[in-house]
């Protein structure tokens, strides 16, 4: 078999694939070809030269970025597959956000897999995780690489946040999402746990919610949170309501017009008190869009590939572990990596 390395490696712009000319999820500069992941940003950048990805993807960025995102699209549905130079590139379902994939690359009998984000929890937003089968070497994320973290069920954490609406029936609950991916789940899962009232959205995720409407994700009644100034009956009309918007927006003048809210956050790193506690979130709804340890692990047995290659979090508590299967496992230092979809 030949070196793996030789397929696709780390470059100060990203992770490259020599024979094939490409890039996955370029974050340092514009390249001429990028295959990416998702629309996250810190996978997803404008101004690259040719850009393959799910249709779901590329509306994402061209409604992130503009039109002109990208000199050329190219869509790929899942599971379809094209040559670039010789390296046969597909992708399949990474159930992170709405058309969040993993990048497939095959060439010359070795088969590479590049997870991006993933979890595998069933997501009413996305298409679930699937396990590619003959892999070789598999790259895994590991943003939540610790044993700590478990992530626990989300209709548990729904149930939370509805159980908190009917107790304080006069007070707004603000829930902190980010607005891409989060923002739609957290509105799907409402919806599944029977929640039929309308919801109040921040219009920093208007544009987003109807994208993922227009892509078959009901979303239900959606109605603008913007406030009129100065108008105090408006106020009152969101007491005992759901009203949605990024965190970063409760401590401005937006944020502060509602009456008496119960501050709420929907993030995988509400697990940690700590950073709970810091934001000021007096509901803390625990849920993340990417995979927990317990997640993790099993998808290293699921996929069991003969290479561990891993990224993008603590990638060092993942190759112990491996180790300790008898797997071979290395971290891929990939710089420029945050934290968005969280
Ligand atoms: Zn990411
Ligand atoms: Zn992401």
């Amino acid at each position: 078999m030949i070196r793996p390395d030789l397929l696709l490696h780390e470059t100060p712009k990203g992770l490259y694939c020599p024979p094939g000319d490409f890039y996955i999820d370029p974050v340092r500069g514009a390249v001429d070809r990028a295959v990416i992941t998702h629309g996250h940003a810190d996978h997803a950048r404008a101004g690259h030269g040719a850009v393959l990805a799910t249709p779901q993807t590329l509306d994402i960025m061209a409604a992130r970025y503009g039109e002109r995102f990208t000199a050329s699209r190219q869509p790929l549905e899942f599971g379809e597959k094209v040559e670039i130079n010789g390296v046969s590139v597909w992708l399949a379902p990474a159930g992170h956000i709405l058309g969040s994939a993993q990048v497939v690359v095959d060439w010359r009998g070795l088969r590479m897999v590049c997870t991006g984000d993933f979890k595998r929890r069933q997501d009413p937003t996305c298409r679930t995780f699937e396990v590619v089968p003959n892999t070789h070497v598999f790259i895994s994320e590991a943003t939540f690489g610790l044993p700590v973290f478990r992530h626990p069920d989300d209709r548990g954490e729904m149930a939370k946040l509805l159980a908190s609406v009917q107790l304080f029936e006069e007070r707004t609950h603000l829930v902190g999402v980010y607005s891409l991916g989060k923002a739609q789940r957290v509105i799907a899962l409402l919806r599944e746990a029977g929640y039929n009232r309308p919801l109040y959205v921040h219009g920093a995720l208007e544009k987003l919610c109807a994208l993922y409407e227009s892509h078959g994700v009901n979303l239900g009644e959606l109605r603008s949170a913007t406030l009129e100034k100065g108008q105090r009956g408006e106020r009152e009309q969101f007491r005992g309501e759901i009203v949605l918007g990024p965190p970063a927006s409760f401590n401005d003048e937006w944020g502060r017009r509602f009456p008496d809210p119960v501050t709420c956050f929907a993030s995988g790193w509400m697990s940690v008190r700590q950073r709970a506690k810091q934001r000021g979130v007096e509901l803390p709804l625990i849920l993340s869009d990417h995979a927990d340890w317990d997640e993790l692990t099993e998808t290293v047995l699921d996929v069991d590939p003969e290479e561990l290659w891993i990224t993008h979090g603590r990638e060092d508590a993942l190759v112990r572990w491996a180790e300790l299967e008898g797997r071979k496992a290395r971290p891929l230092r990939l710089v420029g990596y945050e934290e968005e979809g969280e």
